[in-house]
């Protein structure tokens, strides 16, 4: 991957394609040009698992001139159903599988004048944190090609990164948006569950799951989380006021007024120093900023991982039982019962990581265990939700904390330890537990790898959490460098 345009951002392009300077599909040509020449090299990045052909770039034609995202490029986590396009969720069972439908997050995009260009890598249906568990194989982290892009949506990350497209569309369950965004050094939102329709979106874990965004600037995250956010009737999950206003880049609050709380319980002496120092800096500038930093507590922040790792696979077990074999994609013929062509289809067509998650989730669902682990997992992640509430109750504003507990690690280094990938979400889990929004964006380099800083609010209060990311932006340099 040597290829690293300076793309301009999502309003320079879409502004272009308005005033008629450019053709419509100059971006996106541009684009799927320089992922097949990513795709030649010797160590590609193997960031998208499908791309427009020439054909379909051709008949995007002399399209539209209109709309906030007029001929931009955008690429989409390969679990959000697609007109034109397969959606694969990086598994086996569904290659080649193409939806009928389109996920609503697409749609209003291309409502918007975006231009579809492909889908991303992801693990397996957004089971892991370095998108390592792949079907398709892993996709390598442009900053550096021996390291993981981190996870689920590391496919969408590491196009953002690399430059091959302006911003992405991700999901996010336990982190797998803001993880890969801090690992991959771009920026990535959670929005609260509920401001952004599911419709269309693959369910791993259905009170968890939501759509995100990743871009290099804050700003080009927000605009797109703008264009999908809002009420959608196919999603009975979706709030009536849950459509975004505009935030724009020239609001001069910034992060002057705001409380910030710092969880001691994020930054124990475990931490990685220099991770630990660019936090501090980064506190200090949103102080410099006119914030007041205090410490907090969340009480209950050791139990996220545990809660989550009951929950989400409880879940996913069974969102996971309709791939039979006779709804969707691969069937493995040839079996002499249909029970034989279930188990046949689900054997071949999971992979190890998926197998593991239906395992643990019917575990603590059966008969017997069920309220030793599923009751009592929700409960604590009631106490979780409560420690929130808490905090945002007695005046602060948001929560900062580090996003991941290490920069992007090699390949292969955690594939062996599932416990030690999952603590990849130490910071991120909580948000999901909770329903509230959180944001990742860079805050410096350790090595010469990206570290990210999160941001967490309260419900609905996105555009806060927006102003003050801008705010730090601005102070630190897009990539923290400064
Ligand atoms: N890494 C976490 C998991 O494997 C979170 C994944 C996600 O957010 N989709 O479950």
């Amino acid at each position: 991957m040597t290829w690293r345009p300076r793309l301009p951002g999502i309003a320079e392009m879409s502004q272009e394609v308005r005033d008629g300077a450019v053709s419509p599909s100059l971006f996106a040509r541009r684009s799927v040009e320089a992922i097949r020449q990513d795709d030649r090299g010797e160590l590609s990045l193997h960031a998208f698992l499908s791309v427009l052909d020439d054909r379909e770039l051709d008949a995007l034609g002399d399209g539209p001139r209109v709309g906030r995202l007029a001929g931009v490029p955008i690429a989409i986590k390969d679990n959000l159903a697609t007109l034109g396009l397969p959606t694969t969720c990086g598994s086996r069972i569904l290659e080649g599988y193409r939806s009928g439908y389109e996920a609503t997050v697409v749609r209003r995009l291309r409502e918007a004048g975006a231009i579809i260009i492909g889908k991303t890598n992801m693990d397996e249906f957004g089971m892991g944190s370095s998108t390592e568990h792949s079907a398709f194989g892993p996709t390598r982290n442009p900053r550096d090609l021996n390291r993981v892009p981190g996870g689920s949506s590391g496919g969408s990350a590491a196009a953002v990164a690399a430059g091959l497209v302006p911003a992405a569309l991700g999901s996010d369950t336990g982190g797998s948006v803001r993880q890969p965004a801090s690992l991959c050094g771009v920026v990535g939102i959670k929005p609260t569950y509920g401001r952004v329709s599911r419709y269309g979106l693959v369910a791993f874990a259905s009170s968890l799951d939501q759509v995100g965004t990743l871009a290099r600037t804050v700003e080009d995250a927000a605009v797109l989380l703008e264009v999908i956010s809002g009420w959608d009737p196919r999603d009975s999950t979706t709030a009536e006021h849950g459509a975004m206003d505009a935030v724009t880049a020239g609001d001069v609050r910034g992060a002057s007024g705001l409380v910030v709380g710092v969880p001691s319980e994020h930054f124990r002496d475990t931490l990685d120093a220099s991770i630990r120092d660019l936090c501090v800096r980064a506190l200090g500038r949103l102080e410099g900023l006119g914030a007041e930093v205090r410490p907090v507590s969340l009480p209950h922040a050791e139990y996220a991982i545990p809660a989550y790792y009951i929950i989400a696979p409880a879940e996913a077990s069974s969102n996971l039982a309709r791939y039979d074999g006779v709804r969707y994609g691969l069937r493995v013929v040839d079996e002499p019962s249909v029970r034989a062509l279930h188990e046949t289809t689900r054997s071949e067509g999971l992979g190890a990581e998926v197998k593991r998650r239906i395992l643990l989730g019917t575990y603590v669902l059966s008969a017997g265990y069920h309220e030793a682990y599923y009751g009592r997992a929700q409960r604590v992640r009631g106490l979780i939700r409560r420690d929130f509430d808490t905090v945002f109750g007695t005046g602060v504003d948001l929560i900062f904390t580090p996003t991941s507990p290490t920069t992007a690690f090699r390949l292969g280094e955690r594939l062996r330890d599932p416990v030690k990938m999952y603590l990849s979400d130490v910071f991120t889990v909580s948000a999901n537990l909770a329903g509230i929004p959180a944001l990742s964006l860079p805050i410096g380099e350790v090595g010469g790898l990206p570290v990210g800083g999160q941001l967490l609010g309260p419900r609905w209060s996105e555009p806060k959490l927006i102003r003050a990311a801008m705010a730090l932006e601005s102070s630190l340099g897009s990539g923290g460098a400064r």
